[in-house]
Formats: structure tokens, C-alpha cells, sequence
């Protein structure tokens, strides 16, 4: 089973998509932290790539449907979680067509219920409470780069959710509750 975690930066989709991991042995896609990592690595990419991601704009197509396309090639067992892709048009449908390549099917896609101001909050507080632990915090954690990635997922990917309700893909689930009642809401569609 295929899936993808649909929702703006700070509706849990990480937090779900690592139960899902610990849970059902699937594989999480997290299109985020491949590019983290390709920033620390110090390669030509990260370096192109960490100015946009630090300033919270999306990085370009062309980018994180590469970084996709070596990921589904290698394929999983338990199946894909994609977590934080796509974020555009361009990039659900390649990941169609990665899908069909592979021959692979989407499953679900599981669009996260939140409100503006609780994710605001809740990014402000990650990054509180990290530095509070001493642990990094996030470039793009800061109210100022908060602003840029709501409004590109409002802009760009919001999109997606008319795009997969069309193809009868789209589920909904309250994404405010507690972590384990939003579990529980994923775990209903797809048992
Ligand atoms: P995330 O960890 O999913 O919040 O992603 C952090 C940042 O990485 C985003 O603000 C973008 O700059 C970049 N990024 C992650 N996934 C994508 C994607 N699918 N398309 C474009 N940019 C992305």
C-alpha cells in the first residue's frame, strides 16, 4: 500500500508517517529530510538547495522528483509513505508516472485537518523546545520563513487536494487532535 500525507508545514505529517514506520513496516518518503541532508553533506545540491529551503520556498520540481524517483526504484515491502511530497501539480503527476514505472499504485491519500493559528504555534514551540534541549533547530523554523512556507503550500499545494479528491483519492482526517487519536484516523482508512 502506497499513501501520501497531504497538509502544511506543521500538521504532524512526520509524526504520523513514523508511527506508520514503527507500526505497519512501511517506508517513509520524507522529500524534507532528504534535502537536510543533502544541505549538511556539503554536495553541489545541498548547497543550491539550502538558501530556498532556509528562506521556506520549495525547492524545484526537477530536484525532489529525482531524489523520488531513486527512492521508488530501490522499492519497499511494507510500502511508500510520501511525507511532504508532492507539493505541486508537476510533482503528483510524476509521481503517477514513477508509480506506473515501478508498477505501483497510489492507495490513499490522506489529506491532515488543521488551523493556520495552531500550526503557528506548534512550529514556534518545535523550535523552542529543541533549543531548549540543546538540540539544532530547524533554519526555517523562524516566524519569518513560517509565513513563506504557509503561503507556498497554500499557493502550490493546496491544489493537490482538489486534484486527488477528482481522481476519488482523497481522505480526510481531524489532524488536531491528540497524536495517537490522529493514528487512529489514519489506521480507520487503511485497515
Ligand atoms: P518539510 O520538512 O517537508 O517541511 O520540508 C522542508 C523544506 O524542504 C520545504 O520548506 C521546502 O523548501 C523543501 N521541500 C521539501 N519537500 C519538497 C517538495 N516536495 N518540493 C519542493 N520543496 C520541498
Amino acid at each position: 500500500m502506497n499513501i501520501i500525507l497531504l497538509g502544511p508545514p506543521g500538521a504532524g505529517k512526520g509524526t504520523q508517517a513514523g508511527i506508520l514506520v514503527q507500526q505497519r513496516g512501511m517506508t517513509q518518503l520524507s522529500t524534507g529530510d532528504m534535502l537536510r541532508e543533502a544541505k549538511t553533506s556539503g554536495t553541489e545540491m545541498g548547497k543550491r538547495v539550502a538558501e530556498v529551503m532556509d528562506k521556506g520556498e520549495l525547492v524545484t520540481d526537477e530536484i525532489v522528483i529525482g531524489l523520488i524517483r531513486e527512492k521508488l526504484e530501490a522499492g519497499s515491502d511494507g510500502g511508500f509513505i510520501f511525507d511532504g511530497f508532492p507539493r505541486t501539480l508537476t510533482q503528483a503527476d510524476a509521481l503517477a508516472e514513477l508509480l506506473a514505472e515501478v508498477g505501483q499504485t497510489l492507495d490513499h491519500v490522506i489529506a491532515m485537518e488543521v488551523n493556520d493559528e495552531i500550526l503557528v504555534g506548534r512550529i514556534v514551540n518545535r523550535a523552542k523546545e529543541a533549543a531548549a534541549a540543546g538540540q539544532p533547530v530547524r533554519a526555517d523554523d523562524n516566524e519569518e520563513s513560517l509565513k513563506v512556507r504557509l503561503t507556498e503550500y497554500y499557493k502550490k499545494t493546496s491544489p493537490l487536494i482538489g486534484y486527488y479528491h477528482a481522481k476519488g483519492q482523497l481522505r480526510w482526517v481531524p489532524g488536531l487532535g491528540e497524536i495517537d487519536e490522529v493514528a487512529g484516523g489514519i489506521a480507520k482508512i487503511l485497515d
